[in-house]
């Protein structure tokens, strides 16, 4: 069966999909995006990733033509004819097409485009025995990285670095605040306390962030937002990451320094089987 894609409207074959050269989103990074899960067919936490695409829509003033219903009607569809129970859906949504000029266009109406790939989440349980590595890299991204855009060529450059490194992720440091990572949102574990940068203009607001405090916080767990530095990080019990990709994966490494005892701890693996049970509990899927 061939990968389909969505592009304003039509379901195409992947091979054929394409946006027109002047779409706003080539030319400026005049967009934004989502990314979500899709775990036995189902998607994860959908309602949040539709709260966040509006407000991200919001920020930059696009005005997307479709209410929520058919967006999400469109998605499904797209899943389904695609045909994978575990994949991931990317959706993204231009300010148009429009003769180049930085300002806004008057009259174009938004691209919306939507991809999906079939993703193997079971490997993310698999990495729980053995955890990550990542690497720094200083954060000279722009000051608005709360809004999920397309402009990710600091991300797409630290990671890169990451991979050079051996390392699955970077994290972006400022002076000497971890913010997050360059895909995924970033954690460290000290005296039983679970400690990640708050939400503001510094940090992407994760969808797998914030299930994870709800079901941290649920289970009498401590969370405290608030910014930590290298140092403490380098000095914690315990680290991880979290993302739509990635749920839940430890750090034991950090630019090749060992956390803690260098394997994962027992609160990451705590966090790990509440995550996993509540994506059991959303989409029925186990690995
Ligand atoms: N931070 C950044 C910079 C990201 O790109 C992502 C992935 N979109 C995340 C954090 C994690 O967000 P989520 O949990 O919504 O995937």
């Amino acid at each position: 069966m061939p990968q389909l894609a969505y592009v304003n409207g039509r379901i195409q074959p992947l091979a054929d999909a394409s946006l027109h050269v002047e779409d706003r989103g080539t030319q400026f990074g005049d967009a934004i995006y989502e990314v979500c899960a899709v775990m036995n067919g189902q998607i994860l936490d959908w309602q949040p990733h539709l709260v966040r695409l509006r407000r991200n829509l919001a920020e930059l003033g696009i005005t997307l033509d479709m209410e929520n219903g058919p967006l999400t009607l469109q998605a499904r569809r797209l899943i389904a004819r695609n045909g994978h129970k575990q994949c991931i859906i990317y959706m993204q949504i231009s300010r148009g097409t429009a003769k180049r000029d930085h300002a806004f266009p008057g009259a174009a109406p938004a691209n919306l485009v939507m991809t999906v790939r079939r993703f193997d989440f079971a490997q993310r349980i698999k990495q729980l025995a053995t955890g990550i590595g990542v690497i720094t890299q200083p954060d000279n991204r722009w000051g608005r990285v709360d809004i999920k855009t397309t402009g990710l060529l600091p991300n797409v450059l630290a990671k890169q670095a990451a991979k050079q490194a051996g390392a699955f992720e970077a994290w972006m440091v400022s002076g000497d605040t971890v913010r997050e990572g360059s895909s995924t949102n970033a954690w460290i574990v000290k005296d039983g306390r679970i400690i990640t940068h708050p939400v503001g203009t510094a940090i992407l607001p994760g969808i797998a962030r914030s299930s994870l405090i709800h079901l941290a916080r649920a289970a009498q767990m401590l969370v405290e937002e608030r910014p930590f530095t290298l140092a403490e990080a380098l000095a914690a019990d315990e680290a991880f990451l979290t993302s739509t990709t990635a749920p839940i994966l430890p750090v034991v490494r950090i630019d090749g320094q060992a956390v803690g005892t260098g394997m994962p701890g027992p609160v990451v693996s705590r966090l790990a089987d509440l995550v996993w049970a509540e994506v059991a509990q959303q989409t029925g899927w186990r690995a």
